[in-house]
């Protein structure tokens, strides 16, 4: 297969950005180049072309790519668009108005996603190369399958159907059925319900993977008084425009960063204040991430605020890789402070794994999905390893290894067999970019444990008021098919000096749905 750069000429439909996304799968990003326009003048010679093109028909349509490879530089590359060679490879997909009015029609009428698949097609025989979500290349796939789900389409024709027209692979389309079937049985709650989130953004240290807006709390230990202060601004605006529009709050989660980073003392501040502004909620969790901030009495503070749901995260049972990814603690501390909190009652305690982290085997893994079926928890959220732009880890990805990815499948498959024997289903499952093996992450819980929040994150269902440093809030306008965002700036000492802005923010943002 030749290096060099790869022609890609797209024609009848405005896709260039999800076209670069799926092809950046396949070959280096910097040498594929993009051309919409009528600029098809000679290429560089031994480049390779795709063609994409989407022509309009009788109530349908239609969607081809081919593939040519070692372009010559002295043909342009108009005379190969319009036939002068053979391709390659040629995929190409004719979709009907019967296709559209049938069961599923909405995703069949689709035509990014008809186009992405047929490219996926000529890109898979030309770099021999399946992806095990086909041309998926978003964050919520599970939201195909919960529109099977609303047509009445069942697991084997969800999975025909996503099949066919996206390129995934069996297994992962019965996933993301089984997730539908999960996700739907947490979303009881009224379309108009909102949620909450709440941002801390300190930590005990910095992972090496982290991306969030984090920063560790021994270097801002002054700050955490005026961050309260004006997350307090930042609450009470809030809560007085729930109370003057009459919404109910589904979900109140605390997250960030680890909100038990803060000292007791701040900490307790912390729920009184979440809980006096928001005091009836159906949900309410508070991130305990880190074992190394958790301790008897901020547990209790949790337990009197009434949270109803926790999280311990090992993210690794091996010291080594503990280590080395920078947490300060030790599987030992993973165990006692989960049995701390079954020992005061908490009865919804999610765990963080992650698959494919630096230095890690099979072996270690399996390890650590050993000791978590000894602990039960109630949920265990599965991460593949991800390179994220804001990590540490992005910076200095050449001084560490992760397993190949067909070992990150297997770890995969190993978290889902362990998740079935602790009586767990898969609730909710999203996808990131720059993730290993091109995977995703899963949530696993009990009956009637899972996450509402996260669920409705992905759903995209109900609105988000999101308050704190980083925070970003997103209403969903339903009757425009429509989400407005507005996001808090994420450094700590800028979010307390423009906090009266974060509000006016919000405030211009709630304007457009109430007037
Ligand atoms: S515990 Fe979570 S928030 Fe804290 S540094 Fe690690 S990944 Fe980031």
């Amino acid at each position: 297969m030749p290096d060099g750069k790869l022609y890609v000429v797209i024609r009848g439909i405005d896709m260039a950005y999800d076209a670069k996304v799926l092809l950046g799968l396949f070959y280096d990003r910097n040498k594929i180049i993009i051309k919409e326009g009528n600029d098809l003048s000679a290429p560089d010679p031994g480049s390779m072309l795709i063609t994409l093109e989407k022509k309009e028909h009788g109530g349908g349509f239609t969607a081809e790519a081919a593939f040519y490879d070692a372009v010559n530089g002295q043909e342009d590359l108009s005379a190969i668009v319009s036939g002068s060679r053979k391709p390659k490879y040629i995929s190409s997909m004719k979709i009907t108005g019967d296709d559209m009015n049938s069961p599923g029609g909405t995703l069949m009428g689709n035509r990014k996603i008809i186009c992405g698949t047929v490219l996926y097609n000529v890109l898979k025989e030309a770099f021999k190369k399946e992806l095990p979500y086909g041309s998926l290349t978003g964050v919520r796939p599970v939201k195909m399958a919960a529109v099977c789900l609303e047509d009445g389409m069942d697991e084997v024709q969800t999975a025909d159907l996503l099949q066919r027209i996206t390129g995934i692979s069996r297994e992962k389309a019965s996933l993301l059925y089984e997730v539908a079937c999960q996700e739907k049985s947490y979303m009881d709650s009224d379309d108009s319900e909102m949620n909450i989130y709440i941002g801390i953004p300190f930590c005990a240290s910095r992972c090496l993977y982290c991306s969030f807006t984090s920063y560790p709390i021994d270097r801002l230990v002054s700050l955490v008084d005026p961050y309260l202060d004006a997350l307090e601004k930042e609450l009470e605006f809030g809560s007085q425009w729930i109370k003057d529009n009459n919404l109910k709050i589904n979900a109140l989660y605390i997250g960030g960063g680890t909100p038990t980073a803060l000292p007791e003392g701040q900490f307790a501040r912390l729920l009184s204040m979440v809980r006096g502004y928001f005091n009836q909620v159906r949900e309410f969790t508070v991130e305990a991430g880190r074992p190394d901030t958790i301790n008897r009495e901020k547990l209790r503070i949790i337990q009197e605020s009434g949270a109803t749901r926790i999280s311990i995260n090992p993210q690794s049972m091996n010291r080594e890789t503990l280590r080395l990814i920078g947490r300060n603690h030790t599987p030992g501390d993973i165990t006692e402070k989960f049995y701390m909190a079954r020992e005061l009652g908490f009865d919804n305690i999610n765990m963080d794994i992650i698959a494919g982290l630096p230095g890690e085997n099979l072996d270690m893994f399996l390890g650590t999905l050993r000791q978590i079926e000894e602990l039960k928890p109630d949920n265990l959220t599965v991460h593949t390893m991800a390179i994220k732009r804001a990590s540490i880890l992005h910076q200095a990805v050449s001084e560490y290894v992760s397993a190949p990815d067909e070992v990150v499948d297997q770890m995969i498959e190993a978290a889902r067999e362990s998740a079935r024997r602790m009586g767990m289903k898969p609730y909710y499952l999203y996808r990131q970019k720059n993730m290993l093996a091109n995977l995703e992450n899963t949530g696993y819980a009990t009956p009637g444990k899972g996450c509402r929040y996260n669920v409705e994150t992905m759903a995209e269902r109900q609105s988000i008021l999101a308050f704190g440093a980083g925070s970003i809030t997103k209403i969903v306008i339903p009757s425009e098919n429509r989400i407005e965002r507005t996001d808090n700036v994420k450094e700590v000492a800028l979010y307390i000096d423009r906090i009266e802005e974060m509000i006016v923010r919000k405030k211009e943002i709630f304007s457009q749905v109430t007037e």
